[in-house]
C-alpha cells in the first residue's frame, strides 16, 4: 500500500511526525506538507503566485502553499506514483461539528476524494499541545488497512476525531455524523500600542450540542468518532419542497 501523508499544522508538526512512524509500518509514505502552519485555511487553493516545493529528506516535500496545494502537488507532481490512500494529519485538536467548514486537515481528504483517490483526515482533540498523537496516529494506520480491505462508499471521505488519552483509555470507534456547535462571543476586541482598534477572532466558548450519534457525543465520552463526510453538500431531502417554490 503507497499512501501519501499531509496535514495543516505544517511539516514539523509532532503529529504528522507521530503519523510517519506509524503509517510506515503498514504502507510505503510519501509526506507532502505546508512549510508552515496552515490551520483553518479549509479548501483553499493558491492560484495567483507560484508554489515553491523543497524535499527535506527522502521521501518527505514541503510547500509554500495549502493542504489542498499540497495532495494537487503530490499527486499531479511530485510523486512518481498514485497514491492508494491519502491521510491528513494528526491535526492538533479536534475537528468536529461545525469547524469540520474551516479545517485545512478536512479539506486535504476532500480534495483526494475529488481526485477519485480514499482518504482519511484524523486529529486529536486537545485544547493544548496535544499529548497523545502516537495513539491517534496508530488508529489512522489500522483504519488505513481496513480502508484498503473495504474501500470506501462513492464519493466519501472519513473524518477521524480520536481522544487525547493513552491507547489502552481510548474507548472503541463510533460511526458518527456531523454535530452542532453552540456559538458564543469569540471576538477579541483591543486596542494595539498605537492606538488602534484590533480584533482578534477567538475560542473562548468552546461548546457543541451533545446530541446522540455526533462526533462531539462519542469523542466526548472517550470514543474514537468516525464520520463519513460525502463531497455533495446538497439538502437532498429539500429539493422537493424547494421545487414548489415560484422562483423567478
Ligand atoms: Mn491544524
Amino acid at each position: 500500500m503507497k499512501i501519501l501523508l499531509t496535514n495543516d499544522d505544517g511539516v514539523h508538526a509532532p503529529g504528522l511526525a507521530a503519523l510517519i512512524k506509524r503509517v510506515s509500518e503498514v504502507a510505503q509514505v510519501v509526506v507532502v506538507a505546508p512549510d508552515r502552519e496552515q490551520s483553518a485555511v479549509s479548501h483553499a487553493l493558491t492560484l495567483h503566485h507560484p508554489l515553491r516545493a523543497a524535499r527535506i529528506s527522502d521521501n518527505i516535500f514541503s510547500v509554500e502553499g495549502t493542504p489542498t496545494d499540497c495532495v494537487n502537488l503530490g499527486i499531479h507532481s511530485l510523486l512518481s506514483f498514485r497514491p492508494d490512500l491519502v491521510i491528513s494529519g494528526v491535526n492538533r485538536g479536534a475537528n468536529i461539528a461545525d469547524d469540520v467548514t474551516y479545517s485545512g486537515t478536512v479539506a486535504a481528504a476532500l480534495e483526494a476524494t475529488l481526485m477519485g483517490i480514499p482518504a482519511i483526515a484524523v486529529s486529536l482533540c486537545t485544547k493544548g499541545a496535544g499529548e497523545n498523537f502516537d495513539a491517534a496516529a496508530a488508529c489512522a494506520a489500522r483504519l488505513a488497512c481496513t480502508v484498503q480491505k473495504q474501500g470506501l462508499p462513492r464519493d466519501t471521505y472519513l473524518n477521524v476525531n480520536v481522544p487525547d488519552l493513552p491507547e489502552e483509555r481510548l474507548l472503541p470507534p463510533l460511526i458518527t455524523c456531523q454535530g452542532k456547535r453552540s456559538y458564543e462571543g469569540t471576538i477579541v476586541d483591543k486596542v494595539d500600542p498605537r492606538g488602534r482598534n484590533y480584533y482578534w477572532i477567538g475560542t473562548a466558548d468552546l461548546s457543541f450540542e451533545d446530541i446522540p450519534g455526533t462526533d462531539y457525543h462519542a469523542v466526548s465520552r472517550g470514543h474514537v468518532s468516525i464520520s463519513p463526510l460525502h463531497i455533495d453538500l446538497t439538502n437532498h431531502a429539500s429539493i422537493e419542497a424547494l421545487q414548489g417554490w415560484e422562483v423567478r
